[in-house]
């Protein structure tokens, strides 16, 4: 295989891994029908026009696009006497491209129910689950578990694939409900001593043991796919379809928690398509699969189109920061194109991501073996998105996360996201900062990694709630961040529109640059918090101006403020060798919500005090653009991403903005670590070398002439 490279210390005969490569991949989509238009040598010539080395083709699940010889697998329709898979495999590989082979588990034909009732998730009733002619499947059952097994083993080494993706394989598949067939009803019983919940009800304890137990059980089939695909190949890989931090309500009754299935994945994947989201989204799934598996590859979907309108290409200039934000933060690129042999197509966007993913070959070696540079990591909870966010995940939760990763991109600060089911003192021991957004749900042991992080000279920043409730939601008798700043908390305040924090420190290092103002805005909820020992508080509270209580409105005559309270809205303070910056309310929800600059500067001020001294990466730019470093042996790399904006219309559907503007001179300092030395700088996209001018005091300054869409400025060290 061209694609397959020979170890350095191998004898020749030991070859590394082919997905351990940087890898740019397509993904197929065929519809029934398309099956008369696909030609195997046209294939392979378009996968190469992407300057691909994989793609993904259609397997089998509810339609089988080959000949399976496996009594009822049905054949799409349109197959015929052909069998794509023995066409386009070998194809592919003489022309030195891997192969997956896509599957979907989620449902089978209803007339396998007369022979396998068992194989069938059944509603409340006991009844089939209908979608599109087909029976929703059951994911602990034997079609899962046997017959999935049987059809990619055939798959696997009958047609020589190189892997396996897989799609929907969930509970609840399409949107259904909640499975209460037998075999789950045993199993959950048996583990749990009660039966499945009629209804989703997080003040039940044995809901959320179910909504747990859901997790385990698709890891567990994740499990049984790696191992039955590695027995029959070994050089063949297992990934399944699985994302983050979007789409709640389909994952969550779905089951997908991807950090029980890092141990049986050769290759950690999201998929990323969804577009009514923010913009950014690429971004944080990148980091946080950086984050559970660090020394695996990791690949991430681009859709060419828009969610729900499959032939629609979605514009340029919100595809090139989705790609470039998955390749800054070290995933490979999927790119997704459902119906390209549809005669009807829009065609705008081929060329556009053609030249970007010639790009990304072009650069593969800044790609190859690279890990983080940051210095400050964001923890997110599954455990608080489910046992806390109950049933506004989004509101209670994950608006705090998103607040925070906006405030930390218009900081300019590069960061990684954690998992905390996998941090403790050794995996937090490289960051100066850790940012708990209203992470309120956390086991014993991550409130461990903290206490040590924060002991050893580690700053933790926190918001609202966090760190209260144990990772199941239970209120903890002893609150860990209390404990650290020797203070206590006191009642919740709720619903404090128009109310404001009052700049009571001024010169206090978390107000830097708000300039000639006394208050910043507020809103939501607040706990009241009473200091410790040498505890500063820059802000405090002055409670909402309304005409009365519950109004929306203040009388302008009656909305002069009398004074403020001592109530802190955020404060900080020493613990051994380190800090705590505890704020009181909502500040990353309230800024992700509002947009109020204020807000989003002190909470990139509370993590640039954490970082003080030891800041190793200063860029000035707009606050659109997104920064992140890699790191290689003898070289650092800083990621400029442009984001689009201006968009003037309230579609209440999707952030992105039209227009990427180019940015003209951004300056980009590098602190050197120590003993480190600068031979040349240069700009990625032309290869051009940047003048670069070294202090005194370790600081290498560069200025980037332009940036379009994506920059690497590359830092070779001596
Ligand atoms: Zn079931």
């Amino acid at each position: 295989m061209a694609n397959t490279v020979a170890t350095a210390e191998g004898t020749g005969t030991q070859q590394q891994q082919w997905w351990k490569q940087p890898h740019r991949v397509l993904l197929l989509n065929l519809r029934e029908g398309d099956e008369p238009l696909v030609d195997a040598k046209a294939v392979v010539e378009d996968v190469k026009r992407y300057s691909g080395t994989a793609f993904c083709i259609n397997g089998g699940g509810i339609v089988a696009f080959y000949q399976t010889r496996i009594k009822g697998h049905r054949r799409s329709e349109a197959l015929g006497e052909r069998d794509l898979l023995a066409e386009i495999i070998p194809e592919a590989h003489r022309s030195g491209l891997r192969v997956l082979a896509r599957i979907d588990p989620s449902c089978a034909p209803s007339e396998l129910a007369a022979e396998h009732p068992d194989w069938f998730a059944r509603d409340r009733e006991g009844q089939y689950i209908d979608v599109s002619g087909n029976y929703v499947t059951c994911p602990n059952s034997g079609y899962y578990h046997g017959r999935m097994v049987e059809i990619v083993q055939e798959i696997v080494s009958t047609y020589d694939a190189d892997g396996i993706w897989n799609n929907q394989g969930k509970f609840a598949a399409w949107d259904t409900d909640v499975c209460y067939c037998a075999t789950c009803q045993g199993m959950f019983r048996q583990l749990a001593g009660h039966a499945i919940p009629e209804e989703e009800d997080w003040d039940n304890p044995v809901w959320r043991q179910f909504n747990e137990w859901r997790y385990r059980r698709i890891a567990a089939w994740v499990q049984t796919m790696h191992a039955a695909i590695h027995a029959v190949k070994k050089e063949a890989i297992f990934i399944s379809a699985i994302q983050l931090a979007e789409s709640l309500e389909t994952i969550r009754p779905g089951g997908w928690d991807v950090d029980y299935w890092v141990e049986h994945q050769d290759v950690i994947a999201f998929e990323c398509q969804r577009r009514n989201t923010a913009p950014w989204w690429p971004g944080i799934q990148a980091k946080y699969l950086a984050g559970i598996a660090p020394d695996k590859p990791r690949w991430m979907t681009v859709s060419y189109f828009y969610p729900w309108w499959r032939l629609t290409a979605s514009p340029e200039a919100e595809n090139r920061p989705w790609v470039a934000q998955q390749f800054a933060n070290g995933s490979n690129s999927w790119l997704h194109i459902n119906g390209g042999l549809s005669k009807i197509f829009d065609r705008r966007m081929l060329a556009p991501m053609q030249e970007v993913f010639a790009r990304l070959e072009r650069w593969q070696e800044y790609f190859r073996d690279t890990h983080s540079g940051a210095q400050v990591a964001v923890l997110f909870s599954r455990y608080t998105q489910d046992n806390y966010g109950r049933g506004d995940p989004y509101g209670r939760y994950m608006d705090a996360v998103r607040g925070y990763y906006c405030a930390l991109l218009e900081a300019h600060v590069p960061f990684d996201v954690l998992s905390d089911k996998f941090i403790d003192a050794a995996r937090l021991a490289r960051y100066r900062v850790l940012v708990l957004p209203n992470t309120a749900c956390l086991d014993d042991a991550a409130v461990a990694a903290i206490t040590a992080f924060v002991a050893g000279g580690g700053t933790v920043v926190a918001t609202y709630d966090a760190a209260r409730y144990d990772a199941m939601g239970e209120l903890r008798a002893e609150a860990p961040l209390a404990a650290l700043l020797g203070g206590q908390y006191g009642e919740r305040r709720r619903k404090l529109q128009s109310s404001y924090g009052y700049v009571a420190e001024r010169g206090d290092a978390l107000l830097q640059g708000l300039g000639d103002t006394d208050v910043v805005p507020n809103d939501g909820d607040l706990l009241e918090f009473t200091p410790g020992p040498g505890n500063t508080v820059p802000l405090t509270l002055i409670p909402p101006v309304t005409a009365h209580s519950g109004a929306t409105i203040s009388i302008p005559e009656y909305s002069a403020v009398k004074g403020a309270t001592d109530i802190p809205v955020v404060l900080h303070g020493r613990h051994g060798q380190g800090r705590v910056v505890l704020f009181t309310n909502r500040m990353d929800a309230l800024f992700y919500k509002y947009g109020f600059a204020d807000l989003g500067r002190i909470l990139g001020n509370a993590v640039l005090l954490g970082l003080g001294e030891q800041r190793a990466l200063v860029v000035e730019a707009p606050d659109y653009v997104d920064v992140m470093e890699q790191r290689q042996p003898r070289r650092r790399m800083v990621h400029l991403i442009n984001f689009a904006i201006g968009k003037h219309l309230s579609t209440g559907w999707r952030h992105p903005g039209r227009n990427l503007v180019p940015v003209d001179g951004i300056v980009v300092r590098v602190r050197l670590d120590a003993g480190q030395q600068v031979r040349e700088v240069r700009a990625a996209t032309s290869e051009v070398v940047l003048p670069h001018h070294t202090g005194g005091d370790g600081w290498v300054d560069v200025t980037v002439p332009r940036l379009d869409d994506h920059e690497i400025v590359v830092f070779e060290l001596a």
